[in-house]
């Protein structure tokens, strides 16, 4: 299965990281598409000084459209990863269940986002298929209902990791990396320290970032 990155926004006021969606191409199911980026116009954008770009535009580059997608996965709810979900309104949100009530108790600003009429959630409760091929792990620790998203292929399996790990540094070093300039990383350190050990027990493949452009363990 082809994972197409999609470059959708620059975060100037967090150490200028990227924002990242992912299209996985599923034989079957069609555009598989995880986390949607920066929502906008908001007083969020400016203060978080993001260049911010049309997901519509990101698939294009890919000749890909918005009706192309048939299932959203939002890794979890902050503003950077379910922004543009409105831009698939035909499609089912698969988020986890604990997300969900804990974006709709905190998040009061980037609600609208995702929380809008007609939103048709899928959600989960822990680990869930997907499509045949892809699943979501609970990965809880950056938020406490945060997800990842593998995709299974001959050389090994493919990690979405969302923000379970910024960048592919953070990953590598797990519970050593030194996180004084990434705010926000964990919002529980031990839940976070465990999903990612449970991660590098899985021996993934490739590791991608929604934050990163670097792509981790691409040594076979
Ligand atoms: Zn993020």
């Amino acid at each position: 299965m082809e994972i197409v990155r999609l470059h959708l926004s620059v975060i100037h006021s967090l150490n200028h990281i990227p924002v990242h969606g992912f299209v996985i191409k599923h034989p079957s199911v069609g555009a598989i598409l995880v986390d949607t980026g920066v929502g906008y116009p908001e007083e969020l954008v400016r203060e978080w000084k993001v260049v911010n770009r049309h997901v519509a535009d990101a698939l294009a580059e890919h000749d890909l459209s918005p009706a192309d997608v048939r299932i959203v996965v939002n890794t979890h709810l902050h503003f950077d990863h379910c922004g543009q979900n409105a831009v698939f309104k035909h499609a089912p949100f698969y988020v986890q269940r604990a997300e969900l009530d804990r974006a709709r108790k905190e998040n009061s600003i980037t609600n609208q986002w995702f929380d809008f009429a007609g939103a048709k959630y899928e959600l989960l409760d822990g680990d869930a298929e997907i499509a045949e091929g892809v699943r979501a792990v609970a990965t809880p620790g950056h938020t406490v209902g945060h997800q990842s998203v593998i995709v299974e292929s001959d050389e090994g399996d493919a990690v979405m990791i969302g923000d379970a790990a910024y960048t592919a540094r953070i990953y590598e070093q797990g519970d050593q990396a030194d996180l004084r300039q990434w705010r926000g990383q964990y919002s529980d350190r031990e839940s976070w320290s465990r999903s990612l050990n449970a991660l590098h027990d899985m021996h993934p493949h490739t590791v991608h970032f929604c934050h990163d452009t670097r792509i981790a363990g691409q040594h076979s």
